[in-house]
């Protein structure tokens, strides 16, 4: 079982897929969680490409799609991930999701689902800026907040119109508590 959760910052799709991967055994990919690590591995070699990436994430903007591909196929190529995964972050541009296409048809394999979790924008902020205060993230401060919530409309939205193209999204009420999301998760029909 391969899903996409597709959901701007704050939406709730850490939080879901780290319930969600333990309730179905299945590994729980997030591409900014990849990326951070990248950072921490490339700062502690004094490596010139965490600096590289830290320069998009700390500032909200997208990492290149030719940055992200290889991580994220080199984690997919991983036994684990062989009977399927969650998919969260990730993709974020039309070009992510049409290479993940292609690399799962040469498996012979494909996504199940597409969820796409809705949560109202004063809701988002209200999540960040408290998730802020535990996490001590680079990127939840107010203008790297809005440069995300931007870029989600911008770029991410398409990769909405993508998948509903392929009749494969489902609509997922984010505004719910953690636990009703939760349940509506599990419920569907896979
Ligand atoms: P997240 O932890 O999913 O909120 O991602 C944090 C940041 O990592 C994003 O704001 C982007 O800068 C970067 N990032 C994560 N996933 C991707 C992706 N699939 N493509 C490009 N950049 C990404």
């Amino acid at each position: 079982m391969r899903i996409v959760f597709i959901g701007p910052p704050g939406s709730g799709k850490g939080t879901q897929c780290t319930r969600l991967a333990k309730h179905w055994s299945i590994p729980h990919l997030s591409t900014g969680n990849m990326l951070r690590e990248t950072i921490e591995n490339s700062s502690a070699e004094k490596c010139a490409f965490g600096t590289l990436v830290s320069s998009y994430i700390n500032t909200g903007r997208l990492a290149p799609d030719y940055l992200v591909m290889p991580i994220i196929t080199k984690r997919l190529a991983e036994p684990d991930c062989a009977a399927g995964c969650l998919f969260d972050g990730f993709p974020r541009t039309v070009i992510q999701a049409q290479q993940l296409d292609e690399y799962l048809q040469s498996l012979d394999q494909r996504l199940n689902l597409v969820l796409s979790l809705e949560v109202a924008p004063e809701e988002l902020i209200r999540r960040i800026l408290l998730r802020a205060n535990t996490e001590n993230r680079a990127d939840d401060t107010p203008e790297t907040i809005a440069a995300r919530l931007q870029v989600f409309d911008q770029q991410t939205t398409l990769v909405l119109d993508y998948y509903h193209g392929h009749g494969i999204v489902k609509r997922i009420d984010g505004m719910k508590s953690p636990d009703e999301v939760f349940s509506q998760i599990i419920a569907l029909p896979l």
